[in-house]
Formats: structure tokens, C-alpha cells, sequence
């Protein structure tokens, strides 16, 4: 007898993919089944007219459930001699071996499941862990595949005999839905303070919202992590959260209730807000009413999510104002994730916790996003976005483990040409930092059943991540690459964009951020590179400058200033007496003279902190990284330069960046900036001009040198949208890239380690 064998891959297991096929299989009428295996989905139809097989094809690709996604569909007629006896169609039991299917992330509670929520009359009216096969934790609670509810921290949660019938049927919308759970049977909330418990269920969520409105601070339970949360619309209380979290001037995140909430949203913002990843997307200030100015000080934009699961929709409903929602955790640490952590480590942050019984055993933090002139722009990929597989334009037959960057660490696993990028763990400087990086790696190899043949680290030697590949390698046996800094910066956005380099092909990269390392073991941070996969040349870009006390440069920006001052402008010490009479600043120049713990490098980050002192609007300590950096960008946005074209700012503007050999000439640009009089915000913009001006010809001359036709950007200092902006609008007549899936800052960098590894073997 014949068969037609039909084998998915893609995103094809957890999402209510088999009920799916099997509703469609019931309106065409065929016979047949549907099983998931290790590769995805298989699908056997008893023989049928072609047709009639293509219109089926047809519905499959184009009234897909939401959460799924097919990238590969083969097709097989077979001939059986012990063919099955189709009778209608069925689901059959899955098969377990080797898994090659994508985990899902965790998706925002869908539209039903809300109704259901605020539904008097439904079983689950209130009931905080509601969700369907097209919503709910999916990443956070998996701990092996396949996705079965014994391998998620449901396993503890056996299903009552309500919950079992809709698990069951696949009419029903939470059939196979691996979290599915009801009052009866399910994970429960309960309020306490540092001691003792004070209510459970629909009492906590009434006293917790009644406690946030008097102005107190809660630590609430999420998806993948514990948030702090306390009234966006009460200074009082805001200020004692930043008081508490040491954290004077960070912005802090917000959520509020729905659209409605918020005012003059562009359809991709709307997009991005409702999307099942539920990021925190950065608004404009005007969009979002009735919000404190100490939640984002200095800055012009807002950070703003919607609820993303029912017990954030329960309180955000209840308390009637928008909330403060950061991430919970004590200064430098990673934020918390079981009761116990959350009640020893946050009792000098929170008054109050609002926990629940269901374990998380992936953190993810909230993703960043903005809806940017040029598309969507990521600048911190974790929860709803994670683990989403890249498939990259490159040939690899390798397992490559890449393990980015100390600072906003992902790690990557590359198997051929799909790539899964970690989520967001953070700054390896922190112990429990460290842990969580080691946790999540064995964790990633154990449900990918990955084992690495190749290992990408940081060419920085000093670098945790990098001791930490060296050391796995080691364990292994196997080799190890390190890749210089900003050559991987540039190489994640040609891997995002699946870019196929053309016959010895080369392209132009402009890598802007703090620090990295780079060729010759030079401090590099203001780049301009020939790359490709392989391969990267320098050929210029801005000059080293001392790194005036070291590590301390990046946290001080008058040190910058003064190391700028003194080797760019001719009589600096009447400047800096001038300046900064009040800051001890003869010791350090003699330091920077005599090259005592002054390091030479060649950092747009640490340019960014110079401009920004020399117009006195950074403070002399920064409490975050990049704060003087967006305080100038803000500036520069008040300037009135703004809305004019290109040709006019240059006909107007007397500051230049010009190119001296092959560096940017600084000491024309200091000079120039100095004596340039106008106010703060067009001397902000001035520079902003100047530089990009600078690298845009410089990428300009080389690309004309090299033949190039694409230029790429990257580099943390790329998300400052009116840099990138000015650079865009001076190189039109090249074909150019920019990150916009992974973030161009070093949360993207391991997924560009593992596209170069890649290319070496
Ligand atoms: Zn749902
Ligand atoms: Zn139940």
C-alpha cells in the first residue's frame, strides 16, 4: 500500500501544532496520523489525489497556530507491505530519540486565555497560571526534552480530572498544553513579608495591589525572574526603590495595563508591545501619561511593557496605575529566582513578597527593544525571544560552543548552520553571575544534547568567559579560536542578515563601543575593519588615549577629559584649571604623563564621557554603564541642527573630525569643538556630526580602496540612534547593515565568535 510521508521541522512540538493538523486533516477528510518525533513533526496521509494533497499544504502553511513555525516541509510517497489500516485520522504516540526540534519561548497570555481570566462564570476566573497551547512558560520551565510535562517544573502538578480531559482532547485549545493548570490542581499565589505568610490566593492579589497603591515595594514572582514592583506614578515611592537598589539615576522599566494606557503609538510599537515576546520597548516620553520623572531622569525615552502573564494582568487591573517593574535583584547580582533567594537576598529592597509554587529553572529577564528609524532594534534578548534558532548563510559541519563577552554574556550554540543564542546573563564580574553562566551552559548542552567540537572565545585573555571556554576545551580536548573583539561584533550582524559574501568579497565594518580587545593585544573601541567570516584587517579609526587609572575611566568621565585635553589641545592645563579647579586633577596628569596605570586605547565610549563632562552634564561618578553616553545623545536631539539636511548642517557647522593618516584627527576635533560657540545641545550634536562624519569617510575612502559595496555597524555605541542615523544618511550609496534581532552591544557577540569559528574549520 502507499503512504505520503510528511516531515516538519521547524517550531513544531508545544505549540498545539498535532491538534492543529488534526483539525485541518478532519476538514479535508483524510486518513492518516500526526506524531511528534526527534526531528519535528511527522505527518502519514493514506494516498490522495495531488490536488487535493496541495491545498492541504496550503492550509498548513498559512493558518498556522500562532507560536509555530514550519522552515522545512519533505515530502515522501512510500510504498508498505505492513501499511497501517488508516481509519480517520488519528494522533499517535510520540517517539523519543534525538532531538533536533526547536524549544519555544516563553509567549505573552493570548487574547482567550485573558477573557477567560476576567470571565466570572470560567473555572479559571482570577486563576494567575492560565495558558493554552498558544500562550504560557514555555523555555523557564523545561528542564530535558522532550517538552513533556514531567520534564518542566510541572511535573510536581499531577492534572485533575477537568484539566486531564482538555490535556486530552485535542478539540480543545490546551490539549498537549504542558502547563496547563486550574485552581484545582495548579501551581497557587501567597503574599508574606520576611517572616510570615499573610494571605493566599485572590486575598494576596487584593492586599498586594492595596500595599503597591500606599506607596510600598513588593517583589513579585514572574515568568523568569522576580520583579520589584511599586508605583510609577508615586515619587515617594520610587525614590525609596532607588534608594534601596543603589541605583540613583538608572531607568527603570514600566508596565502598564494595555494600549490604552499609553498615547501617539506607531503601528510598530503597537507590534512590539502585544507581541507574544512582550519585550520592554523604549518610548518616547509624551507617549507614556502620568509617569514620575524619576523613572527615567535626563533621558527622552521610557521603557514600557504590557503583561505578559495573568498574574501581572491580575495586578495591573487591580491597582488601576502603571507600575515600576525592574528586575529584582541586589546591585550587581543576577536577578532572583526561587522564594527562598527572593525573601533572603531582596529584604532590604522589598517589603513584601508575592511568590507562587511554580518553579523557575531558566531565568530570563525582560528583553529590551525599540522600534528605531531603520527597523527594530534589540538591545537586550532574553524572555520571549530566547531560544529562537538564527539559521546563518554559512557552510559548518561542526558542534561550535561560543562564549561571548564578560559584559552582558550570551553564550551561542552553533550546530551546522542553526545557531541558539543564550539569553541575557550578564556581568561576569559577580560570583552569582559567574554560577548562573556555568549552570546555563550545562543546562543548554543537556536539553540540545550539544556536545561541542570547537570552542570561540574573546581575545581578551583577562576575560571570566574566555577562562572559562580554555577550561572546557581542555576538559574536552578539543580547539580552541579567540577572536578579536569588534571582528565578532561585526560578524553577528552579517550573521543575522544571512549575508553571502560574493567572490573574495569583503566588507567595511565601523566598530564603536567601550573596550575590546584587538590585533596586537591593542585596546580597541573606535574601528574601522575589512572583514569577512574569516577574516579582519585593520584600517583605522580613532587614536589610543589613556585610560586615565585604569578600570576607573570607565566609570569617570573627567579622567577621559583630562587624558583628551592633555594630548589633543595646546595649553590644557589653563582648560583644566578652569574646568575642574575642584577635582584633584594635577596628580592624574602627571599619572597619564608618566604612563602610570594609564593604558592606551582607542574607545568611542570613553570620547562619549570626555564630550560629555566638557559640557558639565554627567555627574563626576556614573551609577551605570553608558549614562553619560545617553545623556549626551539626548542632548544632541534638543539641538536645533536636528531637522536639517545633511548638506546644511555641513555648510553650518565648524567642527570637523578630519582623517590624518589613517586615525581620526582629534586634536582638529577638540580644537574646534572648543572654541565652536553655541549651546550645550548643538555642541552635543556637533560632535555626534563630527564623528560620524569621520568614520563615514573613512569607511567611505576604504570601501572605494577595497572595492566594498556593504558597509556594516556595530558595536554598543551603535545603539545611540542619532549616531547611527548620521552615519546612515552619509553612506546612501552603500548597501548598509546594522543589528537588528541581536543586539549590537556584547549581548550579540558570541553568535558572531561562532560564525567566525565557523568559517576557520
Ligand atoms: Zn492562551
Ligand atoms: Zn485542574
Amino acid at each position: 500500500m502507499q503512504i505520503i510521508e510528511l516531515r516538519i521541522k521547524g517550531k513544531v512540538q508545544g505549540v498545539g501544532f498535532r491538534p492543529f493538523v488534526w483539525l485541518l486533516a478532519q476538514q479535508h477528510q483524510l486518513q492518516g496520523d500526526v506524531k511528534n518525533d526527534g526531528q519535528g513533526v511527522v505527518i502519514r496521509l493514506a494516498k490522495i489525489e495531488q490536488n487535493a494533497l496541495q491545498h492541504f499544504l496550503n492550509d498548513l502553511h498559512h493558518k498556522l497556530p500562532p507560536l509555530a513555525q514550519i522552515t522545512d516541509i519533505q515530502q515522501q510517497q512510500k510504498h508498505l507491505k505492513n501499511a497501517p489500516q488508516f481509519d480517520g485520522f488519528v494522533i499517535s504516540e510520540s517517539e523519543q530519540n534525538a532531538m533536533d526540534t526547536q524549544i519555544v519561548p516563553d509567549a505573552a497570555t493570548c487574547s482567550v486565555c485573558i477573557a477567560d481570566l476576567f470571565e466570572p462564570q470560567n473555572r479559571r476566573y482570577h486563576y494567575p497560571f492560565t495558558n493554552c497551547t498558544h500562550c504560557g512558560p514555555r523555555f523557564t520551565i523545561i528542564k530535558a526534552i522532550p517538552y513533556d510535562r514531567k520534564n518542566t517544573s510541572m511535573a510536581n502538578f499531577p492534572l485533575c480530572s477537568d484539566c486531564a480531559a482538555e490535556y486530552k482532547n485535542p478539540a480543545d485549545r490546551r490539549f498537549h498544553a504542558q502547563p496547563n493548570a486550574c485552581p484545582e490542581c495548579g501551581p497557587h499565589i501567597w503574599l508574606q513579608d520576611y517572616h510570615h505568610k499573610i494571605a493566599d490566593n485572590e486575598t494576596a492579589l487584593k492586599q498586594t495591589a492595596l500595599f503597591l497603591t500606599k506607596g510600598k515595594i513588593i517583589a513579585v514572582k514572574g515568568i523568569g525572574g522576580f520583579h520589584l514592583a511599586c508605583d510609577a506614578t508615586n515619587p515617594i515611592a520610587v525614590q525609596a526603590l532607588r534608594e534601596r537598589k543603589h541605583r540613583p539615576t538608572k531607568p527603570l522599566a514600566i508596565m502598564v495595563a494595555d494600549l490604552n494606557s499609553l498615547l501617539d503609538l506607531s503601528p510598530e510599537e503597537k507590534n512590539l508591545l502585544t507581541s507574544t515576546a512582550a519585550p520592554i520597548v523604549l518610548l518616547a516620553k509624551h507617549k507614556v501619561p502620568q509617569i514620575c520623572d524619576l523613572i527615567a531622569p535626563h533621558l527622552a525615552e521610557i521603557g514600557v511593557m504590557l503583561p505578559s502573564n495573568p498574574l501581572q494582568h491580575l495586578l495591573l487591573r487591580e491597582v488601576k496605575r502603571p507600575l515600576v517593574m525592574t528586575s529584582a535583584n541586589p546591585s550587581g547580582q543576577p536577578p532572583v529566582l526561587d522564594n527562598q533567594s527572593a525573601v533572603e537576598n531582596l529584604q532590604n529592597l522589598a517589603d513584601f513578597y508575592l511568590c507562587h509554587n511554580r518553579d523557575i529553572l531558566q531565568r530570563a529577564d525582560d528583553s529590551l527593544v525599540r522600534a528605531a528609524f531603520d527597523g527594530i532594534e534589540t538591545l537586550r534578548r532574553a524572555r520571549g525571544y530566547v531560544p529562537n534558532e538564527t539559521e546563518l548563510n554559512i557552510v559548518n559541519q561542526k558542534n561550535i560552543l561560543a562564549l561571548g563577552s564578560d559584559l552582558k554574556n550570551t553564550f551561542c550554540l552553533l550546530k551546522g548552520d542553526k545557531a541558539v543564542v543564550s539569553q541575557h546573563i550578564g556581568d561576569t564580574a559577580n560570583d552569582k553571575v559567574r554560577l548562573q553562566l556555568e549552570d546555563n551552559l550545562t543546562l543548554f548542552q543537556q536539553i540540545y544534547q550539544f556536545k561541542p567540537e570547537i570552542i570561540a572565545i574573546d581575545a581578551h585573555s583577562g576575560y571570566f568567559s574566555s577562562a572559562v571556554g580554555k577550561a572546557l576545551a581542555e576538559k574536552w580536548n578539543i580547539p580552541v579560536r579567540t577572536i578579536w573583539h569588534h571582528h565578532a561584533h561585526l560578524t553577528a550582524v552579517l550573521a543575522e542578515h544571512h549575508y553571502q559574501f560574493e567572490r573574495n568579497e569583503k566588507v567595511i565594518g565601523i566598530a564603536l563601543d567601550g573596550l575590546g580587545m584587538g590585533q596586537h593585544h591593542q585596546l580597541w573601541g573606535g574601528e574601522c575593519l575589512l572583514v569577512d567570516y574569516a577574516n579582519c584587517q585593520y584600517l583605522g579609526g580613532l587614536p589610543a588615549v589613556a585610560l586615565a587609572g585604569g578600570d576607573l575611566a570607565a566609570t569617570q568621565p573627567w579622567r577621559n577629559w583630562l587624558a583628551h585635553i592633555q594630548q589633543f589641545v595646546p595649553n590644557w592645563q589653563a582648560l583644566a584649571t578652569h574646568t575642574c579647579a575642584e577635582l584633584n586633577w594635577q596628580p592624574l596628569a602627571k599619572a597619564i604623563e608618566q604612563k602610570i596605570n594609564a593604558p592606551l586605547a582607542s574607545s568611542t565610549g570613553r570620547l562619549f564621557d570626555a564630550v560629555a563632562f566638557a559640557l558639565g552634564i554627567t555627574p563626576a561618578k556614573l551609577s551605570w554603564e553608558g549614562e553619560a553616553a545617553c545623556q549626551l545623545e539626548t542632548l544632541a536631539m534638543q539641538s536645533t541642527f536636528i531637522n536639517q539636511s545633511a548638506v546644511e548642517i555641513s555648510t553650518n557647522l565648524p567642527v570637523k573630525m578630519p582623517i590624518k593618516d589613517d586615525k581620526l584627527d582629534l586634536a582638529t576635533f577638540w580644537q574646534s569643538w572648543l572654541h565652536y560657540e553655541s549651546d550645550a545641545a548643538n555642541k552635543a550634536f556637533c560632535f555626534h556630526w563630527a564623528l560620524a562624519q569621520g568614520f563615514a569617510q573613512m569607511a567611505k575612502m576604504n570601501a572605494q580602496k577595497y572595492q566594498c559595496k556593504t558597509i556594516v555597524l556595530s558595536g554598543g555605541v551603535m545603539h545611540n540612534q542619532l549616531l547611527r542615523r548620521l552615519l546612515k544618511v552619509q553612506l546612501t550609496e552603500f548597501k548598509v547593515l546594522s543589528g537588528h534581532e541581536f543586539p549590537m552591544n556584547d549581548g550579540g557577540l558570541s553568535l558572531g565568535q561562532a560564525a567566525i569559528a565557523a568559517a576557520h574549520y
